[in-house]
């Protein structure tokens, strides 16, 4: 499979030059497998530049959402191939506490967007999987799900393709002060020997207690499962919408050192925009 960040950046789009060299698109990933099925994780402002890489072909499209809040759907409107004829687009909403599955959907009314969704001519189908089910196909991928610790909760997932596994947790706080949905040990089961995990980490320690209980880890709090979990590579996702590429690099070095003084081999990194990994 090929994995490929089209948006690294959590709560709005950063545009500027500060932002440049990890991205300011919101999230979105593009998971393509060796037989050519396109899964697509959020659906956050880097949508749009994959829809201008989708549109050349007329294969189903897979979309898994976390949640609804805007971050992770407010760019499936300038998705190009909701507008194409016929094309199959099949959606699977989070596990939400608010029963708004068509929220993405929705979105796309009067008072939000100028085009309605009943207008588009793709084939839009909403999958709401029941939440008794944490484990489905799609074409050859097995997808797992673990509900989030963030207000309002959500799905987190996880791919298991082609000989490889992807673990997929943003919006997470692993330590919040709020009645947690996962336990880190349950997180750490769910993303074992993961060939990579994307996890949030918007955060700094310093930033801490002022943005305890919004929804969003630490970046040493995603080092530690990763390492707990003996994942082979960490990509810290969601950065904040504030956060410089400075910023971001001097986080990332942190979290690296950490890794060095442990003498482990995990590959810890920012995630970046346009990044593509063959796994
Ligand atoms: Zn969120």
């Amino acid at each position: 499979m090929r994995l490929t960040f089209f948006g690294v950046r959590g709560s709005i789009p950063s545009p500027g030059p500060e932002f440049a060299k990890y991205g300011g698109n919101t999230a979105c990933v593009h998971i393509q497998l060796d037989d050519g099925t396109d899964i697509v994780l959020d659906a956050g402002t880097g949508i749009k530049n994959l829809g201008q890489q989708l549109i050349s072909k007329q294969s189903d499209i897979h979309l898994l959402l976390t949640h609804n809040h805007w971050d992770h759907i407010q760019g499936f409107p300038f998705f190009s191939p909701i507008y194409q004829p016929g094309r199959n687009i099949f959606i699977t909403p989070g596990m939400t506490t608010y029963d708004e599955h068509d929220a993405i959907l929705k979105q796309m009314t009067g008072s939000y967007f100028p085009v309605h969704h009943k207008s588009l001519q793709s084939n839009i189908v909403l999958e709401a999987i029941d939440e008794e089910i944490n484990s489905w196909q799609i074409n050859g991928a097995t997808i797992y799900r673990h509900a989030m610790n963030h207000p309002g909760s959500g799905s987190s997932y996880v791919i298991e393709a082609d000989g490889a596994k992807v673990a997929y947790i943003t919006d997470n706080e692993l330590y919040p002060p709020y009645r947690k949905e996962t336990d880190f040990l349950q997180w750490v089961d769910f993303a074992m020997s993961a060939d990579i995990i994307i996890h949030d980490a918007q955060y700094m320690l310093s930033d801490m207690p002022a943005k305890s209980g919004w929804g969003h880890s630490v970046a040493e709090e995603a080092v530690k499962l990763a390492l707990a979990s003996r994942a082979k590579r960490l990509a810290l996702y969601s950065h904040d919408h504030i956060r410089t590429d400075e910023q971001i690099a001097a986080i990332e070095s942190h979290c690296q050192e950490v890794i060095a003084i442990a003498e482990d081999d995990l590959q810890v990194f920012a995630a970046a925009e346009g990044l593509a990994i063959d796994l």
